[in-house]
């Protein structure tokens, strides 16, 4: 398969150079530019006559007309192997403490570094023996990676079924020792070792079928899961204008969400951000296993001062991986955020290309790529019958919050449920800022329908009557609408917003979403006996700081308890007695 063969460089521009060839050149090929003593890498993305257009993952400066291109004959790829986990990678998969050790950070270009460190030996344990049959995805063996097992199995580009005619024994190996051969149906010979590599514009599917997502993944996140939920294997879009808490949401996502792996796709948000990241990020703790979060997670990341070819491959490197790790029966999250320095990487080369645009000088083609990211999530089914799931959140930051734009409008065609953050309730600091009246989720939640009815359908009231008020005055409003107005005020701050900086409110599980929702919804319910709208008001506001005191407290605890009765003889005074049929129990 391996070519190698020379090209030269016949014209430069920005992150682009055109290259004469002779022998045959691939679409999507990786090249060297031969440059001195650097070796500059670069992905061809069109093949026209002899002259084939590739993209520089580098800066290109000081590249002449001339110099020498050579041909790799394979594709874009990463490694798949144990030591990606707690990780953090360039869009390349250069590990960045390491390159940032060796050259600086972000700043000598051609180093690239092996993506696996070589020098660890993994505890390997077989589960085949010779003449057993193994097919794609199939588990040769594994080792411990952190928390899990990392199973090895055959290069997905197997086909079919194959035969293992050497496994090496249980013992320890690094990723350069052969661990097994396998010999195909052609009669080929196939090594396999502990890591494998991948081209990362094409799924890998070593599974039986993917299924249709239903069951919640779970983030904690009270106004996600209980009115617009995320589901093992979904997708998720979430727009929103500049600093209206986008980022913060998501790394409050990977925190809490009972996924196994979290991916971070960093793809192109200022440096500044993204130094944040690599800075939180390695001294959070995980707080279901109490180990640092870092241990199940891997960051790829790429700042808007990278090469603009180098942001276009992140994504594609993120989900890749995520897509490898779900082959072992887990279930991967992966988070890219913005996936609109994404898109803008992909207008800038199609610019360079002088492609025929489409809306706002995106290429065409940018609704298909966005489609074709999202659908390698999924929930799939694997030939030891267990389940694996890749779900995908991707972030947008259309300009100016214009949700029309294309990138957004592409996204919300695929995805399976939107959260949209308004620059209204973040500029009234109502976090997470995802707006209730725009937001949608086609997945099922774990409260049931006309619950989650009831509180939507008070909150767009709620709304209603606050134009009014904007109107008319509060005092041109009826003692029963203003009643509605403080209940959807009521369900906004006590359950729709979190207080990510406390330890028990910011992360709500499941049972006590199930319970507190099903208590407040006896409120929304119940009829009030109000003299005015003064004595409503006060009540609710009494109610709200019992609420946040509640939401403090931890789950079950002897404060949790009390505070439920202290809002049980609240309502006491003032619900309307033969409304209240059957009273929430203590627990
Ligand atoms: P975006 O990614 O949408 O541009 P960020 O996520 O960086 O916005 O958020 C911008 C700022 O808003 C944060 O630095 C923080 O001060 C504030 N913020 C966002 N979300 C929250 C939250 N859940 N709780 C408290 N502050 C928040
Ligand atoms: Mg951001």
């Amino acid at each position: 398969m391996k070519n190698n063969h020379i090209g030269r460089i016949v014209r430069v521009e920005a992150n682009m150079i055109a290259v004469a060839f002779e022998q045959p050149v691939m679409q999507n090929e990786v090249a060297f530019v031969l440059h001195g003593q650097e070796r500059l890498k670069c992905e061809v993305i069109r093949v026209r006559g002899n002259i084939a257009e590739l993209q520089v993952f580098e800066s290109t400066v000081g590249l002449k007309v001339g110099e020498q291109v050579e041909f790799s004959g394979e594709f874009l790829s990463v490694e798949l192997g144990p030591g990606l986990l707690g990780q953090i990678f360039d869009g390349l998969q250069n590990p960045l403490p390491l390159l940032a050790q060796k050259a600086g950070f972000f700043l000598k270009r051609g180093i690239y570094l092996s993506a696996l460190p070589d020098d660890i030996e993994w505890e390997f344990t077989p589960l085949v023996k010779p003449k057993d049959r193994v097919g794609p995805g199939q588990y040769l063996g594994f080792v411990p990676e952190k928390l899990f097992k990392h199973y090895i199995m055959p290069p997905f580009f197997l086909q079919g079924f194959a035969e293992v005619q050497e496994v090496a024994q249980a013992g320890k190996y690094n990723i350069k020792q052969r661990i097994a051969v396998l010999k195909d149906s052609n009669n080929r010979e196939i090594e396999v070792f502990l890591s494998q590599s991948w081209p990362v514009k094409i799924p890998i599917r070593g599974y039986v079928e993917k299924l249709r997502p239903k069951e919640p993944l779970v983030t904690k996140m009270r106004i996600i899961d209980t009115f617009f939920p995320l589901a093992l294997g979904g997708t998720y879009c979430l727009p929103g204008p500049f600093g209206a808490g986008k980022t913060v949401l998501q790394q409050l996502i990977s925190r809490h969400v009972e996924a196994d792996i979290v991916i971070i796709a960093a793809c192109g948000e200022r440096a500044g951000e993204v130094v944040e990241t690599l800075k939180t990020f390695p001294v959070l703790i995980d707080p279901r296993t109490k180990r640092p979060l870092i241990e199940r997670t891997i960051i790829i990341c790429n700042t808007s001062s990278m090469p603009v070819a180098a942001r276009e491959s992140s994504v594609y490197t993120a989900v890749t991986i995520a897509e490898y790790y779900r082959q072992m029966g887990l279930h991967v999250l992966l988070l890219a955020d913005s996936t609109s320095r994404w898109a803008q990487a992909m207008r800038e080369i199609s610019g360079r290309l002088e492609e025929i645009p489409g809306e706002e000088a995106f290429p065409a083609y940018l609704e298909s790529r966005i489609a074709s990211f999202y659908e390698r999530a999924g929930l799939v089914r694997l030939f030891n019958g267990s389940l694996g799931s890749v779900t995908i959140g991707g972030t947008v930051s259309p300009a100016g919050g214009n949700f029309e734009e294309p990138v957004t409008q592409a996204t919300l065609k695929v995805v399976g449920a939107f959260h949209g953050l308004s620059r209204e309730r973040s500029d009234a600091r109502r976090y997470p800022a995802v707006d209730p009246l725009i937001s949608w989720s086609k997945y099922p939640s774990f409260i049931p329908k006309e619950k989650r009815e009831l509180g939507y359908r008070i909150l767009v009231k709620s709304y209603e009557v606050v134009q009014m008020m904007k109107v008319i005055g509060e005092e041109g409003i009826s003692l029963k609408d203003y009643v509605d107005y403080l209940k959807g005020e009521f369900l906004d701050f006590v359950y729709l917003q979190q207080n990510a900086f406390d330890e028990v409110d910011g992360a709500t599980p499941k049972e006590r979403q199930v319970y507190v929702f099903d208590f407040i919804v006896k409120i929304l319910e119940a009829d009030f006996e109000f003299s005015d709208k003064q004595e409503a008001l006060h009540f609710f506001q009494r109610l709200r700081q019992l609420f946040n005191d509640w939401n403090t407290s931890v789950w079950q605890s002897d404060g949790f308890r009390s505070c439920q009765q202290e809002i049980s003889v609240l309502l006491e005074q003032k619900v309307k007695k033969t409304d209240i049929k059957d009273e929430p129990e203590i627990l």
